[in-house]
């Protein structure tokens, strides 16, 4: 008694596969650029369906089709997967070996076909290649970005296909090639082959998981983060330091702030290039990171002015950092840059619960300090 009619079962996996393929296919058109391989699966899932189904109809149709073709279709979807995912990697996919692998394979598979009539020699060369190429996929999932749900679908989705692989041919003394009176067909390789296109289909539900996990990160980085430096955006800033506000009012800790900005810049603009300029932007985004703490927050709040929130910081300590910002500025950039210098304010307060959120006083007390900083000379920490 039969739960599902195989063919049945299949038809229906082939169909949800399609579909499938026009999600990824949608996916990658509307996606940023730099999410690729989505196309590269929504080939090889359309070319795993159209290889399944072409192999439901052994008997039907000349084994021409329902052999070699459908086997080269698998082989060719099968490395699109591992070629998709490298892509996602941002890496360059390498075609060359492994398409010669498959055309040897297919080599092999003609000959075990017409030549010694091998069904289960046949069935070892496609688990074999199972083997391999979800294998590699599983290694490429678990190392895709960004780590959630996704990836770890994808991985436990593929690590299952290897098994089910390895099972086949554990099993491969018991494989008969046996045309089935009642179906027409074999109902046992119907049935392997609906599970294998519904394994195809969970692996581009892991994918789009995982592309859409990754959309949502790069959204979320450039919501919060000012575009040329990488360091938080003033928006980004102030929901941050009202956090930490919050906190700092419980906890009792005092919070400290560094504005700074850049000495004589229109000159380094004027004397080097507007270009010059943004690099030097960056390198002192760059070198004032390095000195902070994690949970330190810098943000660009325009031009080449910069603000610091310094957690669980009191003012001798902030003017300790603030100084230390100061003197490795002052040493060469090097990569080519022209010298520079910084003038830096420093603040600091205990939060305390009765006000909202005092951030803007603070910043405002350390912009004063940059004030008198700039007019005591420049290149100096005010308090
Ligand atoms: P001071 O020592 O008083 O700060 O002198 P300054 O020349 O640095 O004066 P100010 O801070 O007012 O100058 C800011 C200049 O920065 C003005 C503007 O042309 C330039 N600037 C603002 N944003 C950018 C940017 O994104 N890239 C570049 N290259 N220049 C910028
Ligand atoms: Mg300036
Ligand atoms: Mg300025």
């Amino acid at each position: 008694m039969e739960l599902v009619d195989p063919r049945t079962l299949l038809l229906v996996a082939n169909l949800l596969g399609v579909l499938c393929a026009l999600v990824l296919w949608v996916q990658a058109r509307s996606f940023p650029d730099d999410i690729e391989g989505l196309r590269d699966w929504a080939k090889a899932v359309v070319l795993v369906a159209c290889a399944s189904g072409l192999a439901s109809l052994r008997g039907i149709v000349a084994d021409s089709l329902a052999i070699v073709a459908a086997s080269a279709m698998l082989l060719l979807g099968q490395f699109l997967l591992v070629i998709g995912l490298r892509r996602y990697a941002g890496r360059t996919p390498a075609w060359r070996p492994t398409l010669d692998g498959i055309a040897a394979a297919l080599i092999l598979i003609v000959w075990l076909t017409y030549g010694s009539h091998s069904y289960q020699g046949r069935i070892f060369v496609m688990a074999l290649a199972q083997i391999g190429f979800f294998g590699v996929g599983a290694w490429l999932a678990w190392r895709a970005e960004p780590a959630g749900f996704g990836r770890r679908f994808l991985t436990v989705v593929f690590v299952l296909g290897v098994a089910v692989a390895v099972w086949r041919m554990a099993t491969l003394s018991n494989a008969v090639d046996e045309i089935d009176a009642v179906f027409d067909r074999n109902p046992v390789q119907q049935v392997y082959l609906a599970m294998f296109s519904l394994g195809v289909l969970g692996l581009s539900i892991g994918f789009i998981l995982l592309a859409n996990e990754r959309l949502r990160v790069e959204l979320e980085f450039m919501a919060t983060r000012d575009p040329m430096t990488g360091v938080f955006n003033r928006r980004a800033f102030f929901s941050r330091a009202g956090i930490e506000w919050a906190r700092s009012a419980r906890s009792g800790r005092p919070l400290a702030a560094i504005t700074s900005d850049i000495d004589f810049f229109k000159k380094v603009n004027d004397t080097h290039g507007h270009h010059v300029g943004d690099l030097v932007i960056k390198d002192y985004a760059n070198r004032a990171g390095d000195m902070l703490r994690v949970p330190d927050i810098l943000a660009r709040f325009g031009g080449e002015e910069f603000v610091i929130l310094l957690p669980d910081t009191g003012l001798a300590e902030v003017r300790q950092v603030a100084e230390r910002i100061r003197r490795e500025i002052e040493t060469s950039p090097g990569n080519g840059l022209p010298r520079y210098t910084v003038s830096l304010g420093v603040s600091a307060a205990q939060a305390s619960d009765g006000k909202a959120s005092g951030i803007e006083a603070l910043i405002a007390a350390a912009d004063a300090a940059l004030y008198r900083a700039k007019e005591r000379g420049r290149n100096r920490v005010e308090t």
